[in-house]
C-alpha cells in the first residue's frame, strides 16, 4: 500500500515545510523516492526511517538540545523536529532542563552537584535522566548526616542544591549545608525546578575568558 511521504515524515516528527524538503532530499539521494513523487510504498518506510536517523540529527526547538547534537560532530546534518522525536530530551521537560543545566555548568567549569533532600525514587530518576558529564551526590533528606560528611560534600561540590520542597528533608540535615556560599535553595519539588535553579547559579558563575 502507498502512503503520502509527508505523512510518513510527520510520524517521525518531521513536520515543518523546510524540514520535509530537507528529509525528502535525503530519500531522493538514496533512490528511495524521486522528485515529484507524493507517495511511497509502505514497505519502504523502515528503510526510509533508518536512513533518515543515520543521516540527520533530530533536535527539538530547545537551544540546549540543538547545541548538544551540534557538539557531537558526527557528520549528520541537524534537523528541527517535533519534541517527541528529539534525540536529546525525547520531549521530556525534565531532560531538557537538565540538558540546559549541564551546558550552563560546563560554561562555568562546573560538573559536580550535591543534592540535599528528596528520596530514593526521585534520586534514581535524576540519575537516569542526567546528561553525561555531571557527577551527583544525592543526600537522602532523612539520613543522619554527620558534620564530617557534609564538610566532605561541600569541599567536593561545585554547587549544593537544598531541595527544600522535595519531601522528606529533616532540618538537621539541611542545616549542615545551608550556610555555605555554594549552596542554593530550590523552593519547588520538580526535577525541572531543581535544574533551573542550578542553571541560574551556574550562569552567574560563567567564565568570562573570552571577554577580557
Ligand atoms: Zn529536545
Amino acid at each position: 500500500m502507498d502512503r503520502p511521504i509527508s505523512t510518513t515524515l510527520q510520524k517521525l516528527g518531521i513536520s515543518g515545510a523546510a524540514q520535509q524538503v530537507q528529509a525528502r532530499a535525503v530519500l531522493e539521494a538514496a533512490g528511495i523516492t524521486r522528485t515529484g513523487r507524493r507517495n511511497m510504498a509502505e514497505e519502504k518506510e523502515t528503510r526510509a526511517r533508518s536512513l533518515l536517523t543515520e543521516t540527520l540529527a533530530f533536535h527539538c526547538a530547545n537551544a540546549a538540545c540543538r547545541i548538544r547534537l551540534d557538539s557531537r560532530r558526527d557528520g549528520r546534518a541537524l534537523i528541527l523536529v517535533e519534541r517527541f522525536a528529539c534525540e536529546v530530551c525525547e520531549g521530556s521537560v525534565n531532560r531538557a532542563s537538565l540538558e540546559r543545566m549541564a551546558q550552563a555548568m560546563a560554561d562555568a567549569g562546573m560538573s559536580k552537584i550535591v543534592v540535599v533532600g528528596g528520596h530514593l525514587p526521585r534520586h534514581t530518576t535524576l540519575r537516569d535522566v542526567s546528561p553525561p558529564g555531571i557527577s551527583w551526590r544525592l543526600i537522602d533528606g532523612t539520613r543522619r548526616v554527620i558534620s564530617k560528611d557534609s564538610a566532605s560534600d561541600l569541599a567536593w561540590a561545585d554547587v549544593v542544591a537544598v531541595w527544600a520542597a522535595a519531601t522528606p528533608l529533616a532540618h538537621t540535615v539541611s542545616a549542615q549545608y545551608t550556610s555555605h556560599e555554594k549552596t542554593i535553595i530550590v523552593p519547588q519539588s520538580g526535577i525541572a525546578a531543581l535544574a533551573d535553579e542550578v542553571t541560574r547559579y551556574a550562569s552567574l558563575h560563567r567564565r568570562r575568558d573570552s571577554d577580557d
